[in-house]
C-alpha cells in the first residue's frame, strides 16, 4: 500500500497524486489528512510555508464535498491574489480526476462579473482573498451559508494585514456547525485569538518548522559595511551568471530602489510589492516564472508562499524584521528536490541576528567573502566559454557569413577566441578593476560609525514620549524597520537618536516641514557625531508623505562604484528620475479601482499600528 493510501485518501486522488510524482506525505500532511478525513473536527496547524500545507487540507476537503451537489461547500481564504491562484491551480490539479469538480478563485482586481458567473454555475471550492469575497457576499454574488469546511490558510499573514475584520465579516455569514482548519506558520497572539473566537476545542497539529526544501538549502553570509550592500549584491550576481533569485527587501521603498538600481545597471530584474497594479504584478510575476526575469526583488507580503520553480539564491538583501519571517524567505528555494542558496548579507551590527537564525533553522550558515572582481571575471569567461559550446547554430545567419568571414578573415581560431573574450572580459574588467574589496575585516569596525547619523530633535518627555514611543513614532513615520532607529535618547525637551547614513537625507526631509498637533518639529544632523556632510539638503523636494520619491533620494554613495558595467548613462542621470522609467515596472501607480477591495490588503498598507 502506497504512503498515501494508508492516510485514507482515495483511487481518484492518489491518481492525481501519483501523476504529480508526490511519493511520500510530508509531516504536516501525514498529520493532518488522517485526522480531518476521519471526523469533521475543527484544526489548527502550525507549519512553515513550503511544508506542504495546500495538500494537507485540499485532499481531506476534496474527498470529503459531494461533488454531485453544485452547492459551495469548502471555503479557503488566502492573504494575497498570487497565494489564492496557487492554491486554487494547486487544488484543481488535486482534483483532476474528480469528475463535476468547479473550483473558483476570487480576488480584488479582475472582473467581478466574471468571478460571480463562475461561482453561480456551481462551485463546490471556492478560493479567495478576504477583501473581494467580503464584496461578494455584500452584493450576494456568492452564498456561503452551507459550506461545511472553511480554512484559514497563512492566518498569521492574513491578520499581519489587517484582514481581521474581513474574516470576522465573511465568517458570519457561514453556518455555526461547519470545520474551521486553520493554517498559520508563526502563532501571535492574534492567531490564538481567532482560532479562540471562531474555532471549538480544535485538535492542534505542529509540525517541526523543516521546510519540504530545507534539506537541500545551504545558508550563507556576506559580512559587508552597510553602504555596500548594493555593490555586494551585484557581485553576487556577477559572479553567478546563471542566477534566478528572488531578492529580499523589507520595505516596499527599498524594493522598488533596488530593482530600480539593478534595472539601469542592466540586469533582467523587476520589483514585486503591494504598491504595483496587480496586473503589473500578474506580468512581473510572469515574466518571471518565464525567466524572463532573473532577479525578482520583492517584499515579504508580496512573495509570501508563492511557488516557483528552480530558484537558485533567494537573496536577504536586508534581513527580516522577524527572525522567523527568514524561513519563508529561504523557503522559495530548494524545492522540489533542487540545491538552492539562502544568502545574507549583513552588516557588522547585524551579525549577531545570524546566529539567532541558526537557532531557528538548526543549521549553520557559511560565512563567505564577496567575490574579487578577478573572481566574477573568471567566471563570466567560463561561463561565455559554456554558453558558446551549448549554444544552437542559428542558420539564418549564413547568408551574412561570406561578409563576417571576409572581415574577420585575418584572424586564426586562436586570435578569434581571444579577441571574442575579450569582448566580455573587458566590459568586466573595466568595471571592476578598480574596485575595492567590500568585505569587513576585523580593523574595519571603526567604519561602522561613520555609518550612522545621530539626530536632534525638538520633542521629547515633555510631549509624553519615552524612548519606546519616540522609536515607534519615527520609524513608523519615516518607514523604516525595527532596527533601524537606534539609540533613542529622550531629554525632557528634546530628544536623540541615530539611523544609518542612508537614510539621512529621507530623515531630514521628512522634518522639512512637519508638524506635530500644531507645533513645529525639527530634526537637526546632532553636533557629536554628525561629521558626515550634515546640513546639505537638497532643496524643492515635494514630500507628500511616508512614501517617498525614493527616485531622488537614492543613495549615491551605494552608486558610487557603478558606472561601468554597460554603455547606461553617467550617474547623474538618476536624479533626472530618467533611465528607470523604460523598465515598465515602475509600479508607481497605485490601484484605486473600485472592483478591488483586496487593494488595502495585498501590499500591507493596513499594517500601520495605531
Ligand atoms: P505550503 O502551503 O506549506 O507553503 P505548498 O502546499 O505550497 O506548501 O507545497 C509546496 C510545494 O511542495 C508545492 O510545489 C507542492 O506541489 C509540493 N508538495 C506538496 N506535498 C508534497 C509531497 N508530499 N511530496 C512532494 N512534493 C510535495
Ligand atoms: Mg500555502
Amino acid at each position: 500500500m502506497n504512503k498515501f493510501e494508508a492516510l485514507g485518501l482515495e483511487e481518484n486522488l492518489l491518481k492525481a497524486i501519483a501523476d504529480m510524482g508526490f511519493e511520500t506525505p510530508s509531516d504536516v500532511q501525514e498529520k493532518a489528512i488522517p485526522i480531518l478525513l476521519e471526523k469533521d473536527t475543527d484544526m489548527v496547524s502550525l507549519a512553515q510555508t513550503g511544508t506542504g500545507k495546500t495538500a494537507a487540507f485540499g485532499f481531506p476537503m476534496l474527498q470529503k464535498i459531494n461533488i454531485d451537489s453544485r452547492t459551495t461547500q469548502g471555503l479557503i481564504l488566502s492573504p494575497t491574489r498570487e497565494l489564492c491562484l496557487q492554491i486554487t491551480n494547486e487544488i484543481k490539479n488535486y482534483g483532476k480526476y474528480c469528475k463535476g469538480l468547479n473550483v473558483v478563485a476570487i480576488y480584488g482586481g479582475a472582473s467581478i462579473t466574471d468571478q460571480a458567473r463562475d461561482v453561480k454555475r456551481g462551485a463546490q471550492i471556492i478560493v479567495a482573498t478576504p477583501g473581494r469575497m467580503k464584496d461578494m457576499i455584500g452584493r450576494r454574488l456568492v452564498d456561503i451559508s452551507k459550506i461545511e469546511y472553511c480554512v484559514l490558510d497563512e492566518a498569521d499573514e492574513m491578520l499581519n494585514m489587517g484582514f481581521y475584520e474581513d474574516i470576522t465579516e465573511i465568517l458570519s455569514h457561514s453556518p455555526e456547525e461547519k470545520s474551521t482548519w486553520l493554517f498559520s506558520a508563526t502563532m501571535p497572539r492574534e492567531v490564538s485569538a481567532i482560532a479562540k473566537k471562531f474555532m471549538h476545542s480544535p485538535v492542534e497539529i505542529t509540525v517541526g518548522g523543516k521546510n519540504m526544501g530545507a534539506e537541500n538549502v545551504s545558508h550563507e553570509f556576506y559580512l559587508v559595511n552597510a553602504r555596500d550592500r548594493y555593490q555586494s549584491l551585484k557581485r553576487l550576481a556577477d559572479a553567478n551568471p546563471s542566477i534566478f533569485s528572488v531578492i529580499f527587501c523589507r520595505t516596499k521603498r527599498d524594493t522598488q530602489k533596488v530593482a530600480e538600481l539593478l534595472i539601469e545597471d542592466g540586469y533582467s530584474a523587476a520589483a514585486l510589492h503591494g504598491d504595483l497594479s496587480q496586473n503589473q504584478r500578474d506580468m512581473v510575476m510572469k515574466s518571471f516564472r518565464n525567466r524572463q526575469i532573473q532577479m525578482l526583488v520583492a517584499t515579504d507580503v508580496a512573495a509570501r508562499g508563492i511557488d516557483v520553480e528552480n530558484i537558485t539564491h533567494v537573496i536577504n538583501y536586508q534581513l527580516p524584521d522577524e527572525i522567523e519571517t527568514y524561513t519563508h524567505r529561504s523557503g522559495r528555494t530548494g524545492r522540489a528536490g533542487k540545491t538552492g542558496v539562502s544568502i545574507v548579507i549583513v552588516s557588522k551590527s547585524e551579525r549577531r541576528k545570524i546566529s539567532a537564525i541558526e537557532k531557528i533553522i538548526q543549521k549553520k550558515f557559511v560565512q563567505k567573502d564577496v567575490p574579487s572582481g578577478m573572481e566574477i571575471c573568471e567566471v563570466q569567461l567560463f561561463h561565455l566559454a559554456n554558453k558558446i559550446k551549448n549554444t544552437e547554430i542559428n542558420h539564418d545567419i549564413d547568408t551574412y557569413l561570406p561578409n563576417i568571414n571576409d572581415v574577420l578573415e585575418e584572424f586564426s581560431k586562436e586570435e578569434l577566441i581571444k579577441k571574442v573574450f575579450s569582448v566580455e572580459f573587458t566590459r568586466f574588467y573595466n568595471y571592476y578593476k578598480k574596485a575595492k574589496d567590500l568585505n569587513i575585516s576585523g580593523d574595519d569596525y571603526k567604519e561602522e560609525s561613520k555609518d550612522s547619523v545621530r539626530y536632534f530633535i525638538n520633542i521629547g518627555e515633555r510631549d509624553d514620549f519615552d524612548w519606546m514611543t519616540l522609536k515607534d513614532f519615527l520609524k513608523d513615520l519615516l518607514n523604516l524597520g525595527k532596527d533601524d532607529v537606534y539609540k533613542v535618547d529622550v531629554k525632557e525637551s528634546f530628544s536623540f537618536f541615530n539611523t544609518d547614513t542612508q537614510h539621512q537625507e529621507m530623515v531630514l526631509s521628512v522634518f522639512k516641514d512637519f508638524q506635530l498637533e500644531g507645533r513645529r518639529v525639527s530634526v537637526e544632523i546632532s553636533k557629536d557625531t554628525g561629521r558626515r556632510g550634515g546640513g546639505e539638503r537638497r532643496g524643492g523636494r515635494d514630500r507628500g508623505g511616508k512614501r517617498g520619491d525614493f527616485k531622488k533620494r537614492s543613495d549615491r554613495r551605494g552608486s558610487s562604484d557603478r558606472g561601468g558595467n554597460s554603455d547606461r548613462g553617467g550617474s547623474g542621470d538618476r536624479d533626472r528620475g530618467g533611465s528607470g522609467e523604460k523598465s515598465g515596472f515602475k509600479g508607481r501607480s497605485r490601484r484605486r479601482d473600485s472592483s478591488s477591495s483586496d487593494n488595502k490588503g495585498t501590499g500591507g498598507r493596513r499594517r500601520s499600528r495605531s
